[in-house]
This record gives C-alpha cells, sequence and structure tokens, in this order.
C-alpha cells in the first residue's frame, strides 16, 4: 500500500552508510517512521528531503517492520535555519517537543500548523526568540491537554487570590487557602505574567512573536515553563534544552 501526505521532518537517525530513517509529524497521520534509502548520499533523489525541518508531500509506501519513503516533493526545506546556530538550537528544541508529544496515527493539526508558521518566523527576521519559545511550548502545552490551569485554584476552584502562586505540579495556580496544605512547591507569580500566558493560548505565534516584553518577566516565565514541561511531558530531559542554554551563555 502506498500513502501520501505533506510532513515536516523532526530528526533523523543514521541506519547505515547509505540510509536514514526519518521521524515525521504528518498532517493526516501524526507522527511517521519511515526509511530514506540513499538519504545520506549527496546523490540520491531523497537526500535533499532528509534533513530535519523539511517540509514536503512525502509519498510513503507500507512495510512490513518500517515504511519506506519512495519519493518527496519539497515545499520549503527551512535551509536557513540549519546555517544560522541561534537558531537552530531553538527550532531543534521545537522539533523534539513536537516528537515527545505527537503519536503515530493521531493527527495533531493546530500543533502541526502552529510548528510550520514557526518554522517561518525563525527562518525569515525574529527579534525575540525566547519569546517564541515561550509561545510555542505554552501552545504545545495546549494542543496536548496539558494547558495549566489559570483562571482558578487548581485545587478547590476558588476565583479570590491575594498572592499569585504557580504549582508546576498541580499543574496551575493555587489559592491562598489550598497553600501549603496541598501544594508543596508554588512559585509566586504576578497578574502579568497569568495574562501574558492567557493572551498566549489565544492568540497566533506570529502575533506574539511582535509583542513587546519586559526581559525580566519573560526570563523568569520561560523558567517556569521549562520546569512544568520537564515535570508534565513524558519525557524529562531534551537534548535540544541543553544545547539551547549552553549556547545562550556564550
Ligand atoms: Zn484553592
Amino acid at each position: 500500500m502506498i500513502y501520501k501526505t505533506d510532513a515536516v521532518v523532526l530528526r533523523k537517525n543514521k541506519i547505515s552508510d547509505s540510509d536514514v530513517i526519518l521521524t515525521l509529524f504528518s498532517r493526516k497521520l501524526g507522527k511517521i517512521r519511515a526509511v530514506a534509502k540513499g538519504g545520506r548520499k549527496p546523490k540520491s533523489k531523497l537526500s535533499p528531503a532528509s534533513h530535519i525541518f523539511v517540509f514536503g508531500e512525502f509519498i510513503i509506501s507500507k512495510g512490513r517492520n518500517l515504511d519506506n519513503i519512495s519519493s518527496a516533493h519539497i515545499y520549503e526545506s527551512f535551509y536557513k535555519i540549519r546555517e544560522d546556530i541561534s537558531k537552530l538550537a531553538y527550532a531543534s528544541y521545537f522539533s523534539e517537543l513536537c516528537d515527545s508529544v505527537i503519536v503515530e496515527g493521531v493527527t495533531n493539526n493546530r500543533l502541526f500548523d502552529t510548528l510550520l508558521k514557526t518554522l517561518s518566523l525563525i527562518t525569515n527576521k525574529v527579534d525575540n526568540l525566547e519569546l517564541v519559545k515561550l509561545g510555542f511550548q505554552l501552545k504545545l502545552l495546549d494542543y496536548s491537554g496539558l494547558r495549566p490551569q489559570l483562571t482558578k485554584c487548581v485545587s478547590c476552584g476558588n476565583t479570590k487570590f491575594q498572592r499569585i502562586r504557580f504549582d508546576i505540579h498541580q499543574g496551575g495556580l493555587t489559592c491562598d487557602d489550598c497553600f501549603p496544605n496541598y501544594s508543596k512547591n508554588p512559585i509566586i507569580i504576578n497578574s502579568t505574567m497569568v495574562k501574558l500566558m492567557q493572551y498566549i493560548f489565544k492568540t497566533d505565534i506570529i502575533t506574539i512573536s511582535k509583542i513587546k516584553i519586559n526581559s525580566s518577566i519573560l526570563e523568569k516565565l520561560n523558567n517556569v515553563i521549562d520546569r512544568y514541561m520537564g515535570f508534565h511531558l513524558e519525557k524529562k530531559t531534551f537534548k535540544s534544552l541543553e544545547f539551547l542554554n549552553t549556547i545562550k551563555k556564550i
């Protein structure tokens, strides 16, 4: 059986001197792992498509164990991302995040579209990659059913707060009454941070990338969300995030 689908390459793994396995985020079928024969040979017809971030139409034949890519028509290679170490670090993290939440046979079109828009953003001019990172993380959480509770106390439903505490383990805001009974490690945040997260949930990633934001609020919120993701995603450590944090220090 042969099928075709639009997809983005999230990862490639070498299996021999000439072949690779591509992990694809497809529009029709969620995650697909398929062999690109000759993907490592410069003259092979599958070589141009065998790179991370490539977006195209893939024609794939069902195999007994792994599927095989027969051909690929590239819509956008996003090659500029691979030529800039900072852009590469952010985009690799977004790819790894997608790889950790999507599953075979299950579509996630909102995340698929957000990934494509984000790769386009990064390819062209973007002022604040940290803001794009925060936006992408929160949207990915939302589209994966892991959106934090930001409108009421996650334990009792109370909507009145004197101090706003965010509890990573409980998954959202925790009120004065519930703290410290139910909440072990709350982080004090402020209403600006809550409003920013709520704004991100209802706003397109392109619009998010253009907002002006205080850098210390962004840094603090990025830190909170990195920890939130580390706790709530099945995959606890992201090599690409470690790489990103390393190059940020340089
Ligand atoms: Zn409460």
